[in-house]
């Protein structure tokens, strides 16, 4: 794949690299190692002003990355400045709260026969992260901000319609007052990350991303016994059931399944809907996802822009097509426009059935599958009867349900009267084929530590009753 900055409203090539070549990537993997010593000897007060730093330049500058990431792939501007913003409040927190997360742990030193018994985080080293272009700051911040606190370094290979983006973050880093090669960029497409990833130096590899990719990363590391984190695609249910408010559930729809250009992994993608209020739910669904203007990102007034790439949107509209050809109805969009750019409008499959694509893959664009279920238990079977499992929204004001979804749906995230979002304040993360390994809140800054025991003794023969030979 070319590593290229091309714009999504008309196609055009703006900027073109050529990948790194092995004695660069080299080189950029040693000064990762040894900017990874020099970090795990500074103090995380010192660590924690570097990241403040960070946030300050981002919040600076935001006017200036968002229109690049604009530019780059076509999410709104409006939408690039809130990411923006975001990244710079989620390097505050870690900043703010990477003492906490990293303190000593006390354990109970009597039942283990010890004077004193504790964990305690250590950085492993420099990490890979290969990222995707969806997000293309906050992802790789979310995972840049609690390595960097914890000691880490962050090798970066982004994705290659995103270049420019990814060479900012390491100029903001190393703007910030990090040391030379705490985090570095590399321009390289995704053939080189084998090599990247047998290397020694390189101590664990963390992926957003397709299942595809996933899996291909997965065997790397399994081959050369590295830790990863895998967060991948997502097919998320919002099962609106009958108590809930249906005008206020179908904006929140619009929002969940649109935002981001419909390009978000954590969007509503099946939306299941109680007989009761399936015909009000639909109509309004409808009504709002074609009232969306779709146009040029840069223009306030425009709520969908174009999709990144033109094999994505190629993508989106031969999964429409599929399952219209087999029988499924079209309550609003579905023609992809003639014209420049790689436009797609806003658009609701009803009358879906197994083996149309639809059913069973993850439709990455402003593509909503619409489902009628008419009980909790039907409601539930369905939304779990993915290979995903990212997030999951279900709207009841009943009580009882509500507890009842928060256990019953399967997903690393369940949010009752409302769409699943991200904050730094909670675990991120997916089962089944949407991944494994949590991002965000003190989980995803463990992620890539050492989590050590720590026995103390007073020097007797053995470790004490209880302790076994292993
Ligand atoms: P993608 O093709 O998997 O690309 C993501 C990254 O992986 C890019 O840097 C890409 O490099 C690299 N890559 C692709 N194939 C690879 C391989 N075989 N080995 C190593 N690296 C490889 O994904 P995408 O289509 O750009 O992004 C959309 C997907 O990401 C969706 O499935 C979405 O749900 C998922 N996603 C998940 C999360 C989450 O948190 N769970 C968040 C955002 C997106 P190149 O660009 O050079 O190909």
């Amino acid at each position: 794949m070319t590593i290229a900055t091309t714009n999504p409203v008309n196609g055009q090539v703006l900027k073109t690299y050529g990948a790194m070549s092995d004695e660069q990537i080299d080189g950029a993997i040693e000064r990762a190692d040894l900017a990874h010593r020099q970090l795990r000897g500074t103090t995380i007060e010192q660590r924690g002003r570097w990241l403040n730093a960070a946030a300050d330049l981002l919040e600076a500058e935001r006017d200036e990355i968002a229109r690049l990431m604009t530019t780059e792939m076509g999410k709104t501007f409006a939408a690039s400045k809130a990411e923006v913003t975001k990244c710079a409040a989620a390097c505050r927190f870690y900043a703010a709260h990477a003492a906490e997360f990293l303190a000593d742990q006390p354990a109970d030193a009597r039942a283990v026969s010890a004077t004193r018994a504790f964990v305690r985080y250590q950085p492993i080293g420099p990490v890979l992260a290969v990222m995707p272009w969806n997000f293309p700051l906050w992802q790789v911040i979310r995972f840049a901000a609690p390595a960097l606190m914890a000691g880490n370094t962050g090798l970066l290979k982004h994705a290659s319609n995103v270049p420019q983006t990814a060479l900012l973050l390491e100029d903001v880093f190393r703007r910030a007052g990090f040391p030379e090669g705490a985090f570095t960029t590399l321009l390289v497409g995704s053939d080189a990350v084998d090599r990247i990833l047998r290397d020694p130096r390189v101590r664990a590899a963390t992926l957003t991303g397709s299942e595809a990719a996933g899996r291909s990363i997965a065997q790397i590391a399994g081959r050369e016994l590295k830790k990863t984190v895998l967060e991948l695609g997502g097919s998320d249910p919002f099962v609106v059931m009958p108590s809930a408010d249906v005008e206020l559930a179908a904006e929140v729809a619009t929002t969940a399944r649109c935002q981001n250009n419909g390009q978000s992994c954590i969007a509503a993608k099946r939306f299941i809907v109680h007989a009761d209020l399936y015909e009000a739910f639909a109509e309004a669904f409808a009504h709002r996802m074609s009232a969306l203007r779709v146009g040029d990102p840069m223009d306030d007034s425009t709520d969908v822009g174009p999709l990144a790439t033109e094999r994505g949107r190629a993508e989106v509209d031969a999964q429409v097509c599929d399952a219209v050809d087999k029988g499924a109805s079209v309550l609003c969009g579905g023609d992809k426009p003639a014209g420049e750019g790689w436009f797609y409008p806003p658009t609701v499959v009803t009358d879906l059935a197994p083996g149309m694509r639809m059913w069973a893959e993850e439709v990455f664009g402003p593509v909503a599958g619409l489902y009628r279920v008419s009980s909790y238990d039907e409601a539930i079977e369905l939304a779990n009867g993915t290979a995903y499992g990212l997030g999951a929204n279900a709207w009841t004001r009943d009580p009882q349900e509500q507890e009842r979804f928060a256990t019953d749906l399967a997903a690393g995230a369940v949010f009752i009267n409302g769409m699943t979002t991200s904050y730094p304040e909670l675990p991120f993360g997916g089962v089944k084929n949407s991944g494994y390994g949590r991002e965000l809140s003190a989980q995803g800054m463990h992620e890539f530590c050492n989590v050590k025991t720590v026995w103390v003794g007073e020097g007797v023969a053995s470790a004490g009753a209880g302790a076994h030979a292993e």
